[in-house]
């Protein structure tokens, strides 16, 4: 599956997550940047198809209208109605197009992709995160969410019964940095709401979200314990109204402690939009408040308005009593660089105004740190990448296992569970080779069955690059070329099909096209040990003191600097752990021991694609292998006279490699015998040698 971040890895708000699959692909929140100097993403560039949005903030849904008008949205059923009420009182057009509704905790699919929505606690009503699903792998992504609001229950059954087997959880982290000690939940802003209006002498406004449904609760219960009436503005009557379509247990402006103040500009709307609204208009005006019976008792009431409600909230002041003015919001948006708040510099200014009573009352509608590092615990991922925060670089402080992508990277999550970046670059030519080894490796060894019968006719077929080749396992032309048997065509090339390999192979003659100096001894031990392994099931066994199974993968890795003349699978006690064999000619071993060193590093880098080769290559599970314990294994020809030994293990000694990470068994074969060879046999003597060295 491929992943690409777009936006949200060093930022609040303009979430935009791609995830792709061979078929699919989907886009996780389309989200406008909060910030002015941060860039929308181009959404109507990506070809996807389908979004999938989490909740009605703008920050995650606002470049829904730039997609494609084909790409269908999913989307909660409320959330988008909350969208459509916004758009409609801004006086803009709703477009029609395809919207598709899920239900909470209900899978459906898209495509290759299974997603299950989780109702999550947010300041935004109908929040959601997602499981999906998709090749294997299982994602989670939080969206915004919160244990402390008025649906807490739904963030501690995510800690309580958590969804396993995650390979990998997008979790936000808005609140790293940022503190809700002063109110922790919606409680106490109820709290200091009442408190605020229970002996007020004039009128209190309350700015908030209308969309902020915990926050209009609050409010409406502060009010009744104070014996005031809440007074809300026609817009938030509407989306009160849409509640209706999932709960009765909330506030409406039919319920007795309740008024509606109706201003001309949201009125007109109504006017303009009968088949939208239907009754809704005429019902509204039976539960209006005027502005002369706001003014007449203004201490009866509290206000539920915008930071644009100030030039309202300027009529109230008097010199009797301070307006009061519970601004009950992020007081981030006060600080002078969120000018698209209309009104954000008046309310500000009434921090130091003596005719205003500023209040601050606000819960914060994100899940604090320490509620985030119990739902990362619990969840309990194989990978944990930031999203959603302005300190995603100190995540690895707080949580387990954390990955950070960059925002526009492309990145592969691989089979054997890791997450790297996508190979396109020829920097990166070696980890791409690794991953097309695997996917060949995958026919292969499903037919092993006729593997083994070539291998009684000395054929084998090699795997490299993106082919396949049939080539000489005999031990007069080992690892050469192979020719037809006719002879007429040539030698034997590589071919993209394993069929093809398999016919070619077929009608192929062992040992046919025999070059001179193709009989170096470590050639011959090398086909040896092939032969050995296509006859027995893939198996190398015979050390028991290193091994108990090594099984045979692959041969000539030539990726970069990882060089191997075998890789084989070694396994002791369960655990499993990549085997680089190398067989040397005779040569400086200081040499040897440099591009060994090399390539340690080099396949450190790549480890996730080559543990997922050598899941393909073996069947084993990738749990079981670690390639951190992977093992290096020299073996090299004895000097003819059978001297010369000494001086390769001291210079050995001399490297110190043997206390090297990755660990290093050493042996050397003796003379080739002439007759009867059986190569295993003669490797399993060099590796004894080692063990009496
Ligand atoms: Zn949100
Ligand atoms: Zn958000």
């Amino acid at each position: 599956m491929k992943i690409v971040l777009h936006k949200g890895s060093q930022e609040i708000g303009g979430t935009c997550i791609q995830l792709t699959t061979g078929k699919t692909s989907i886009l996780l929140d389309v989200g406008l940047p909060l910030r002015a100097e941060s860039r929308a993403v181009e959404v109507a560039q990506l070809a996807v198809d389908a979004a999938l949005i989490s909740h009605c903030h703008q920050d995650h849904y606002g470049l829904m209208t730039r997609l494609p008008q084909q790409t269908p949205i999913y989307i909660g059923k409320l959330g988008k109605s909350f969208i459509d009420a916004a758009k409609t009182f801004l006086g803009e057009e709703i477009r029609e197009r395809e919207y598709r509704h899920f239900q909470a905790w209900q899978p459906f699919a898209i495509g290759d992709f299974t997603i299950t929505p989780y109702l999550v606690d947010h300041s935004a009503a109908d929040a959601y995160a997602f499981l999906i699903e998709a090749d294997g792998k299982r994602i989670f992504y939080s969206g915004d969410l919160r244990s402390h609001g008025r649906k807490g229950k739904l963030f501690e059954t995510l800690v309580k019964r958590p969804i396993r087997d995650l390979d990998l959880l997008f979790l936000e982290g808005t609140m790293l940095h940022r503190s809700n000690d002063q109110f922790p939940d919606e409680k106490s802003v109820e709290d200091k709401i009442f408190e605020t209006i229970r002996q007020q002498k004039n009128i209190s406004f309350l700015l908030s979200s209308s969309q902020n449904i915990d926050r209009v609760v609050s409010a409406y219960r502060a009010c009744k314990r104070a014996g005031k009436i809440l007074v809300i503005d026609i817009y938030t009557a509407w989306v009160l109204e849409q509640l209706r379509q999932v709960t009765e247990n909330t506030p409406a402006m039919d319920w007795p402690e309740i008024r509606v103040f109706a201003t001309h500009s949201p009125d007109e709307r109504l006017k303009a939009n009968p088949d939208y609204f239907g009754d809704f208009r005429k019902r509204l005006y039976r539960h209006r408040v005027k502005r002369e019976e706001l003014h007449a008792n203004p201490e009866v009431f509290l206000y539920f308005g915008k930071m644009s409600s100030f030039p309202f909230i300027e009529t109230f002041k008097n010199a009797a009593a301070p307006v009061n003015v519970i601004y009950s919001q992020w007081l981030g948006y006060l600080d002078g660089s969120h000018a698209i708040y209309y009104g954000s510099d008046r309310i500000a200014a009434y921090r130091s105004d003596p005719a205003v009573n500023f209040v601050y009352a606000h819960t914060s509608g994100h899940a604090t740190v320490k509620d985030l590092q119990k739902l990362a615990e619990a969840l309990d991922p194989r990978m944990l990448v930031p999203i959603h925060t302005e300190h995603g670089e100190e995540y690895s402080q707080i949580f387990a296992n954390v990955v950070m992508l960059n925002d526009g990277g492309v990145h592969v999550l691989t089979q054997s569970g890791g997450l790297m970046s996508e190979v396109v670059g020829a920097e990166n030519s070696c980890e791409r080779h690794i991953i097309e080894r695997g996917q060949l490796l995958i026919n292969w060894r499903s037919k092993q069955q006729i593997m083994k019968e070539l291998a009684e006719k000395w054929i084998y077929i090699r795997v490299g690059g993106d082919k396949y080749r049939p080539v000489s396992i005999h031990f007069d032309n080992p690892c050469g070329s192979l020719n037809r048997l006719n002879g007429k065509e040539g030698e034997i090339g590589c071919t993209k099909s394993l069929d093809t390999a398999f016919e070619n192979a077929i009608a192929a003659a062992p040992a046919n096209t025999k070059k001179p100096r193709n009989k170096k001894p470590e050639h011959v031990v090398q086909a040896g040990l092939i032969q050995y392994a296509l006859l027995h099931d893939m198996q190398l066994n015979g050390f028991p003191d290193f091994f108990d199974e090594l099984i045979f993968v692959t041969d000539e890795l030539k990726a970069g600097d990882i060089r191997a003349d075998i890789i084989a699978l070694g396994g002791k006690g369960g655990k499993y752990f990549p085997v680089f064999i190398e067989l040397k000619g005779i040569r400086s071993f200081k040499r040897v021991l440099e591009q060994l060193r090399a390539a340690q590093q080099e396949a450190a880098k790549v480890r996730c694609s080559f543990v997922e080769m050598l899941v393909k290559g073996t069947g084993k599970t990738v749990e079981t292998i670690s390639f951190d314990e992977y093992k290096l294994l020299v073996v090299w020809p004895g000097a003819p006279s059978g001297e010369g030994n000494a001086s390769i293990l001291n210079a050995v000694a001399e490297e110190g490699f043997e206390s090297a990470k990755g660990h290093l068994l050493l042996g050397e074969y003796p003379p080739m015998p002439k007759d009867n060879w059986d190569a295993r046999k003669v490797f399993n003597s060099a590796v004894r040698f080692v063990e009496s060295a």
